[in-house]
């Protein structure tokens, strides 16, 4: 039978603000907090870090009145079906699918390349101290151990809904939620239910994986590496083929001179 794709449902019009996502998260993974400076915004940190997996971003604007409205954004790594990071990676294994659809990554097998990088269209990975890649792995040992993510365990106010993804879809979408990312590449593990346009929260109207960075990896680079080995590959030749006999010739002269 085929394996349940989980995923989650963020109703953003039910996020507060309150960030206990951001340190449940912290909590479950064991990690440092982030020494961060007033930069005169609500968001703390004002991005994501190796040390932070999920963070609310605080999106003010004005309704049709003028009135202010702020938005809140859950950013984190939205676990693509198309996923350009895994697509893109040249290390076996360093990112790679659990069988309900997550998208994790082993520091083991990272070669530090930061492909992965310029692959996601939602600029999600971050690299740490250790050079390695670090993103929300969708918390796959408790999922994997039948329970819900760190973060969704601890928001009051459900915005943060985990589950089998399509049942989730299905129920946000008889809700009369308007939904980013059911469909875009072959559906995000992370759909949203917004109240404005995506942009509206930082998020891309139409994201897709940059083809530059094929074109750098699968064609510019190794043609610089064949490059490489090919001017390697002609000096040995040279100095196989001319090498000695210029030696010999280089010997021949000196001893000539000594006979001479
Ligand atoms: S959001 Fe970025 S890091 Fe996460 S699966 Fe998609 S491409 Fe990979
Ligand atoms: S799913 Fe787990 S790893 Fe991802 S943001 Fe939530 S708590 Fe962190
Ligand atoms: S815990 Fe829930 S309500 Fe609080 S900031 Fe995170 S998503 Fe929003």
């Amino acid at each position: 039978m085929a394996q349940v794709r989980v995923g989650f449902l963020v109703d953003t019009s039910r996020c507060i603000g309150c960030r206990s996502c951001q340190v449940a998260c912290k909590a479950w993974n064991h990690m440092d907090a982030d020494k961060t400076v007033g930069k005169g915004v609500y968001e703390n940190p004002t991005d994501l870090t190796p040390n932070l997996y999920n963070r609310i971003r605080f999106l003010e604007s004005a309704d049709d009145r003028g009135n202010v409205k702020w938005l809140f954004m859950n950013e984190r790594c939205v676990h693509c079906g198309d996923a350009g990071c895994m697509k893109v990676c040249p290390a076996p294994g360093a990112l790679h699918r659990t069988p309900e659809g997550i998208v994790v990554f082993d520091k083991e097998k990272c070669i530090s390349c930061k492909y992965c990088v310029s692959a996601c269209p939602f600029n999600i990975p971050r690299y740490g101290a250790d050079d390695k890649v670090a993103k929300c792995h969708l918390c796959f040992d408790r999922v994997g151990a039948g329970r819900v993510p760190s973060c969704a365990q601890a928001c009051p106010t459900q915005t943060l809904q985990f589950g089998n993804r399509d049942a989730l879809i299905a129920k946000a979408k008889g809700a009369g939620k308007k939904l980013y990312g059911e469909n875009a590449l072959d559906g995000l593990g992370v759909v949203y239910a917004l109240e404005d346009k995506p942009e509206a929260y930082g998020l891309p109207a139409d994201p897709s994986i940059p083809t530059s960075i094929f074109l750098w990896k699968d064609v510019v680079r190794p043609l610089g590496i064949l490059g490489f080995w090919g001017s390697v590959a002609a000096v040995v030749v040279h100095y196989v083929t001319y090498g000695n006999r210029q030696l010999e010739e280089d010997g021949k002269g000196k001893g000539g001179d000594a006979h001479g």
